[in-house]
């Protein structure tokens, strides 16, 4: 099966065409099942620019129900993606509990008050050694997984979007994540959306699935879509880079619960 769980909707002020028209090129892109994952609200003028606002919830559910009349066929989940941002936790779960999700993707945008994945502060880069950034972040990473609240780490390595890395094995920041998500029951997201950034990569990287894989942690699949046309984006290459991580099978849920089904 190919399923495509990460997608926008105009409600985030920066991604373009309505939920059922990302429904219909799933259909035309042969995917099997997909889900939306509209950046949730976030309290206290967290990132407000980028994202939904509370009052906003009910329009997106009843948006991704229109998609659903639309396709019957194919199935879409409600889904979400959520920050992990400390001190945010409560307002997350609170929200989390509020609507009927399929799966909740949990991501990691901001290191303190730098939002690093955003093109306009990329300067911050040179401001700290990058050992240094790349701790913090994926410290950041096993919190979201240590707090239980996400069904699916997204883009996990998104620190390498600009091309900037740590130096030697890597596999040291990579390990402490995969623990605490194989603890957690938290689930990988293999993404394409890397593939159409500067760094040029599938998130994660081969290596840190490979690790992944051996811990024995689930994966799911992504587009990451900001548009109908990025919906399946380079699956195929997502496909051959799992089956080179020694998986098989990729998640669905439903209500938040797990299934592995075969993978392609
Ligand atoms: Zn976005
Ligand atoms: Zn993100
Ligand atoms: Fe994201
Ligand atoms: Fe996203």
């Amino acid at each position: 099966m190919l399923i495509d769980y990460h997608m926008h909707t105009p409600l985030c002020r920066h991604a373009v065409g309505e939920p059922w028209q990302y429904a219909e090129q799933a259909a035309i892109a042969g995917l099997d099942e997909i889900g939306f994952s509209d950046h949730c609200p976030m309290p206290g003028g967290y990132d407000a620019d980028f994202r939904m606002t509370a009052d906003q919830m009910d329009e997106y559910f009843r948006m991704v129900e229109e998609a659903r009349r639309r396709a019957p066929s194919l199935p879409i989940k409600f889904g979400l993606e959520a920050d992990y941002y400390p001190g945010t936790e409560d307002y997350v779960r609170d929200l989390l509990v509020s609507y009927p999700f399929d799966f909740v993707l949990g991501s990691v945008h901001y290191i303190g008050d730098w939002g690093f994945d955003n093109p306009e502060l990329i300067e911050g880069f040179s401001a700290r050694h990058i050992e240094a950034i790349w701790t913090d972040y994926f410290d950041l990473l096993r919190r979201a997984a240590a707090s239980r609240l996400f069904d699916v780490l997204a883009h996990p390595d998104l620190v390498k979007k600009f091309g900037h890395r740590a130096s030697g094995d890597l596999s040291r920041f990579y390990r402490p994540v995969l623990t605490e998500m194989q603890r957690a029951g938290t689930a990988l997201e293999v993404s394409s959306a890397g593939l159409r950034k500067q760094v040029r990569e599938i998130y994660p990287s081969l290596e840190f699935m490979k690790l992944a894989n051996r811990e024995g942690v689930t994966i799911t699949f992504a587009s990451d879509a900001h548009s109908p046309a990025e919906v399946g984006h380079r699956f195929d290459a997502l496909v051959v880079a799992a089956r080179q991580a020694g998986y098989t099978t990729i998640t669905r849920f439903a209500g938040r619960k797990p299934e592995q089904v075969t993978l392609g």
